[in-house]
């Protein structure tokens, strides 16, 4: 099996597991039963985990929420700051390409009386500067844009948006699950007031993730989602997933990737060299992990289907359940042949040039087999 699927999930990391595996064992203490030994064991477990985690973007430890994943982040940024009684203000700007955690909670917020603007993106998928500018005014609660988009890779100028949010008054989050831990980030120069990251996408477990919350310069004010105990200073009540959290603090230890680029790079000249294929995205402004192609006369599902041993997607996974075609290829203004023919192939920390070459013949094979028939 050759996965290029990462940006839906990754493997754990041998470091993570074996980081985690105490604590799935005789260190199973809970985390708020600080009367013992144990429960102190993993309360020092999880604070040691918020400072890795907080590391990685320029934050402080005490901006650090942990959650179960970024889906449940971004609905606690968005309807945490828009049900604050701290503000008056009902309007959202976001983008028409976000992960569908961030728009169906945009629509949840336009049935409670929130005014939602959805901004469009350009061919390479990536929103007009001057467009958000227009959007944002004086009555703009909050500004939601992706760092990297999940299909395309795409990277948002988020130190831009950042910096024009602030100049406006507007708070700025960011769901960064994409770029975390791969792309330099620093909350503090790129003015973003929310964050959400997932352990999963970088090589952690699943069931886990983190909501940055800014604490001054604005204090950002943030409503809980879940309430019950207290915990994580009453944004985000329950026991804390102290294995999963531990090995979120190792993932984002995890030196960075080198070489990702060279390879995903290998990968697109030989598909595009071999085959009629489109880069579907900006060609600079992009994750070096990822790659999204659309082959000619061919359809992106069908193709997947006759390469079992190749594990790469043919939309957003976490879409694909409902077996539409891509709408953030759509937003880019793609014609329905182009999107049914795309193929995302994501790549990973352990993926090899081997695995690369063979991927080429095999998609190279495969799609000539589907075109002579
Ligand atoms: C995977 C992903 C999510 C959802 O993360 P979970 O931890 O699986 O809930 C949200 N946003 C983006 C951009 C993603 O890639």
């Amino acid at each position: 099996m050759i996965y290029l699927d990462h940006n839906a999930t990754t493997p754990l990391a041998p470091q993570v597991l074996e980081a985690m595996m105490p604590f799935l064992t005789d260190r199973f203490g809970n985390a708020a039963s600080r009367h013992h030994l144990l429960g102190c064991d993993a309360a020092t477990a999880v604070e040691t985990s918020r400072q890795q985690v907080a590391s990685v973007i320029g934050a402080d430890p005490r901006e650090i929420t942990w959650t179960s994943g970024a889906t449940e982040s971004d609905n606690l940024a968005l309807q945490g700051v828009a049900h604050s009684s701290a503000y008056r203000k009902r309007h959202i700007v976001t983008v028409s390409t976000e992960h569908r955690a961030v728009l169906d909670t945009c629509e949840q917020l336009e049935s409670q009386g929130f005014d939602v603007t959805y901004l469009g993106v350009d061919a390479g998928g990536l929103l007009d500067l001057d467009h958000l500018k227009a959007a944002v005014t004086n009555q703009t609660l909050m500004v939601s844009v992706m760092h990297a988009n999940n299909e395309t890779g795409v990277l948002h100028p988020i130190a831009q948006i950042g910096a024009l949010c602030r100049e406006r008054g507007a708070l700025f989050h960011t769901d960064a699950t994409q770029s975390y831990g791969k792309e330099p980030i620093d909350v503090r120069i790129m003015h973003i007031d929310l964050l959400s990251a997932s352990a999963h996408k970088i090589h952690g477990p699943k069931g886990v993730g983190l909501l940055y919350v800014r604490r001054r310069n604005p204090r950002v004010r943030c409503e809980a989602l879940l309430h019950g105990g207290g915990h994580e200073r009453g944004l985000r009540s329950g026991t804390l997933n102290v294995p999963g959290i531990v090995g979120m603090g190792m993932a984002a230890t995890l030196p960075t990737a080198n070489g990702i680029g060279t390879l995903r790079d290998r990968l697109e000249t030989g598909l595009c060299t071999r085959l009629d294929a489109t880069i579907n995205g900006h060609r600079s402004e992009r994750l070096p992990t990822t790659t999204n192609l659309s082959f000619a006369g061919v359809d992106g599902a069908k193709l997947m289907a006759r390469m079992p041993e190749l594990a790469v997607s043919s939309s957003s996974a976490c879409t694909s359940a409902l077996l539409q075609p891509s709408y953030v290829l759509g937003a880019m203004g793609f014609d329905d042949a182009r999107i049914q023919g795309s193929v995302r192939f994501s790549l990973g920390r352990f993926t090899s040039e081997e695995e690369i070459d063979a991927t080429v013949t095999l998609v190279a094979e495969s799609v000539e087999a589907m075109l002579q028939r």
